[in-house]
């Protein structure tokens, strides 16, 4: 983390869980776990029907809502999809774009993930962009040419402006809900990489403030190597964020270097 040039944020993705009968217990626990001082922005991607209802159940949990995914069009007739629009006004202020499960399950290639990052940006949504390799990729030794190919297409047609209110997570697809986790050298390495990139396009005082996360198998025990890295400034937490007090372990292990 480098708190003086950029955020730290931990986000939570719920993918596919929870009821919204679940929530309010959820964030009684979150809130009896979470330190009473937060040291970094805490957002929860909860599937987008659940947004009202975590805001209410967390009023004074001072946690952030996020999507998971959103359409690239405005409006109209695409029966199924949530527009940005509409995430906004249910209160959302990140969103998901580019997860590899979406990639994998639902055919988004990076054309698309560049057109919800944009429409995401157009109303004023954080987008949290994921990129990652495969196994077969890292083995080739190809991870840095895919990661950069991805951030690069992702973020084509972003100016300096829109892109302070990106966040790019860096997600290793082997590592993805396996409890394999990247070492904290080979996220770090990876993260870093994904910044020259970005000062390669805009130059370095946006790449140094903008926030680049880990995700895959973060978890109550892993999280403070890897968020002492400098250039990990904070993560993406599938299955950990399910479990209140592991997620909120996770938040307080951004304390260090406060
Ligand atoms: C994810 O799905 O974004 C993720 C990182 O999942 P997990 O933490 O379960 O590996």
């Amino acid at each position: 983390m480098n708190r003086k040039y950029r955020k730290t944020v931990i986000a939570g993705n719920w993918k596919m869980n929870m009821l919204a009968s679940e929530i309010k217990p959820f964030m009684e626990q979150l809130k009896e776990n979470m330190p009473k001082t937060r040291p970094c922005d805490v957002v929860l991607c909860t599937p987008a029907v659940m947004i009202p209802a975590m805001l209410k159940a967390g009023k004074d949990c001072k946690v952030a809502a996020g999507a998971q995914d959103v359409s690239k069009h405005e409006k109209g007739a695409y029966t199924g999809e949530i527009s940005a629009s509409q995430l906004a006004d249910i209160g959302a202020k990140y969103c998901i774009v580019g997860h590899s499960e979406r990639r994998e399950y639902h055919g988004e290639d990076d054309m698309l993930i560049n057109a919800k990052t944009k429409a995401l940006l157009e109303k004023g949504i954080a987008p949290i962009i994921c990129v990652g390799e495969s196994l077969e990729q890292r083995e080739m030794d190809l991870t840095m040419e895919h990661i950069a190919y991805q951030v690069k297409a992702a973020l084509s047609g972003i100016d300096a402006s829109q892109l302070r209110r990106c966040i790019i997570a860096y997600e290793p697809i082997w590592a993805i809900g396996t409890g394999k986790t990247a070492t904290a050298e080979q996220a770090q390495e990876v993260c870093q990489g994904i910044r020259a990139v970005i000062r390669g396009i805009y130059g370095a005082r946006p790449a140094r403030a903008v926030s680049i996360l880990y995700g895959g198998s973060m978890n109550a025990a892993n999280a403070e190597e890897l968020l002492a890295q400098p250039d990990i400034d904070g993560g993406l937490i599938g299955g950990a964020s399910l479990k209140p007090a592991d997620f909120a372990t996770i938040v307080k292990a951004t304390e260090q270097g406060a």
